[in-house]
């Protein structure tokens, strides 16, 4: 024990969801309503080599080394941030673990305060819904007002709705082959923790397809029962 403050009735949340999921909307809405925190993988880096403790040192030569920082790491700056006092209401994670191995590091250090993955939730997209929503997007060069191909086309064909532009960007990685890849990676990479967590009768589906207000209440849901 390292003389944590943190109650053990503090929710720990898992937040897995391939981009364009809507994670980072539904973190900050868990934030807002439960006083959560949402802890993400770089966040956590630089903010400890900031600070330079001791595992952010140890980070910071890593990267300088042009490294990936280790999972050992890894852990030891979530322990220290853990034990902050704004993350006594609970956390969400967002980046970590990325692995089953990281998964079960990270079970072994949420006991050591007595704590555990309240819930790893996965915000569930369709796939082909996905590609048809990110791939159509553009937006005005002129005033940066966001279209789509199928969902907001501008109401005259190839002229601006707010600024009469007909200059229109295009993210060249939002193209319906980079995003496909982009899930297809996602979804071997996440398969192995959707499992793990399956296991421990900590995975909650939810269906992130729908308005985002729905979403919102059934995560709160999940944490409400996380914490009664
Ligand atoms: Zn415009």
């Amino acid at each position: 024990m390292d003389g944590s403050t943190t109650p053990t009735t503090a929710p720990v949340l898992i937040l897995l969801g391939p981009p364009g999921a809507g994670k980072g909307t539904q973190a900050r809405m868990l934030e807002e309503q439960f006083g959560l925190v949402q802890l993400s993988t770089g966040d956590l880096l630089r903010a400890a080599v900031a600070a330079g403790t001791d595992a952010g040192e140890q980070a910071k030569a890593v990267m300088e080394a042009g490294d990936l920082v280790s999972d050992d790491i890894v852990i030891a700056i979530l322990r220290d941030r853990l034990a902050d006092a704004d993350c006594a209401k609970g956390v969400i994670l967002d980046g970590f673990p990325r692995t089953t191995v990281q998964a079960k590091a990270l079970d072994m250090l949420l006991a050591e305060s007595g704590q555990k993955i309240d819930a790893a939730v996965s915000l569930d997209v369709d796939d082909a819904a996905m590609v048809d929503r990110i791939s159509g997007r553009f937006t005005c060069g002129g005033c940066g007002e966001g279209y789509h191909d199928t969902y907001k086309a501008p109401k005259v064909a190839g002229q601006c709705d707010k600024c009469q532009g007909t200059d229109f960007k295009r993210r060249a990685d939002d193209n319906a082959k980079t995003v496909a890849a982009r899930l297809d990676a996602y979804h071997a990479q996440t398969a192995p923790l959707i499992a793990f967590y399956d296991a421990q009768g900590a995975l909650a589906r939810v269906d992130a397809m729908g308005a985002i207000d729905e979403i919102a209440t059934t995560l709160g849901d999940i944490v409400r029962r996380a914490t009664a």
